[in-house]
């Protein structure tokens, strides 16, 4: 019997098995078909905080939390995986195009600032865009911006398999291109039925991003979420030529440019557009207009989890102690805190109060 099973290897499952193996002595983490839809390697690698939270203070505090701690984080998780995953922490800023995007992202930051004493987000002028640009034209829309020091990207491919490995290196089992079935509930135990077998568990980790809802469910967690494509486009290596990530556009450190992510209502449909293209496309040379000379070469789509007020959801399971389910659409933001917070609260080290608050019960309380 393990003393947890992890269903998903996402990135928030890898990141939780990895955190849990610092705790418990025996995880598994059973990930599915390479034909699964995964958000983890369709994502846009932000490490973002500046825009989170807005209307929800303890959502606002946990993005902090975790970009906080993300500079010692990718140290760790470089280390104990042992590859390098292209972290860079020197800021990230959101364009504004016109008065208007201008004033509601002014909007946003005095509604963020009124939650929490220093937030780290201040309004920039074009002329301070420019100052951090040198040498980059920016288009005549520009008209200013939202800068956060604490935002940054990553390489969410590399961060991916530096928490699969260093999973497995701090004696984690994996098992892919398994599915798991349903879960039993016999006494203090689950048992996991997968068509290879039957798994015995002390604890579950429900972490299988979309998958999750059908999963939960018979544990009596109800996961309220809604899909919504992205689609990104990444351009041919250029030299080094953006020296901070923005929302929607960064260079990554193989020298591409990525430009992302729409946002559709569309279910399933994980297909990408040519009208996708241009609308990125398009935003994309209003701010850099020197892109417009750039080579698009890739695009891809991914499909984010959206719950109801955008945070993520831990549960707990009250019917069934000792069940858990987590999903999110901020996978990769939240890694520092999934590998080290949630990871020993679930290991039963520290109070789940704080985590209380991203129960589901909270949506009833919002209905209310
Ligand atoms: C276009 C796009 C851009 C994004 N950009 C960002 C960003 O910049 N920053 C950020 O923080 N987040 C971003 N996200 C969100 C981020 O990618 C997700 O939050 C994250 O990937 C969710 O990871 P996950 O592990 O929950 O799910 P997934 O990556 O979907 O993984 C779920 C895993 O569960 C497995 N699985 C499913 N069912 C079963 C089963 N029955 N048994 C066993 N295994 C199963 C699947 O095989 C899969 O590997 C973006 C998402 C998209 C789509």
């Amino acid at each position: 019997m393990f003393d947890c099973v992890v269903i998903g290897g996402g990135v928030v499952g890898s990141a939780i098995a990895y955190g849990l193996t610092l705790h418990l002595d025996s995880v598994l983490m059973i990930d599915g078909r390479d034909s699964d839809p995964r958000a983890a390697q369709a994502n846009f690698g932000l490490v973002w905080y500046q825009s989170k939270g807005v209307g929800m203070p303890a959502y606002q505090r946990l993005s902090r939390l975790a970009v906080e701690e993300w500079l010692s984080f990718s140290r760790e998780i470089e280390e104990a995986g042992g590859i390098p995953i292209e972290f860079a922490g020197q800021g990230g800023l959101t364009f504004c195009l016109g008065d208007q995007e201008l004033e509601a992202r002014q909007t946003i930051l005095s509604r963020l600032s009124g939650q929490m004493e220093r937030t780290e987000i201040g309004m920039l002028s074009r002329r301070e865009l420019e100052r951090l640009y040198p040498g980059i034209r920016l288009g005549k829309d520009v008209t200013g911006g939202a800068f956060s020091a604490l935002d940054g990207h990553v390489n969410p491919l590399c961060l991916l398999m530096a928490l699969q490995q260093g999973f497995v290196k701090a004696g984690g089992t994996v098992q892919r291109g398994r599915r798991v079935d349903g879960i039993e509930v016999c006494g203090e135990q689950f048992r996991l039925h997968l068509k290879t077998g039957v798994v015995h568990a002390a604890r579950v980790v429900i972490a299988a991003g979309e998958a999750s809802r059908v999963l939960a469910e018979p544990l009596g967690m109800t996961l309220p979420f809604t899909l919504q494509r992205g689609q990104i486009l990444v351009t041919e290596r250029v030299g080094p030529v953006l020296p901070y990530p923005s929302d929607r556009i960064r260079q990554t450190a193989g020298g591409t440019i990525m430009v992302g992510g729409t946002k559709e209502d569309v279910g399933r449909d994980t297909g990408t557009t040519a009208a996708g293209a241009a609308s990125l496309a398009a935003r994309a040379i209003r701010i850099f207009p020197d892109l417009a000379r750039v080579s698009a070469v890739r695009q891809w789509s991914g499909r984010r989890v959206i719950t109801p007020d955008i945070a993520p959801i831990y549960e707990r399971s009250s019917m069934f102690p000792g069940a858990y389910a987590c999903i999110c659409h901020s996978g990769v933001t939240l890694a520092a805190y999934h590998a080290r917070g949630l990871a020993k609260r679930i290991a039963g080290y520290g109070s789940w109060d704080d985590v209380q608050q991203f129960s589901v019960r909270r949506f009833d309380v919002q209905a209310a």
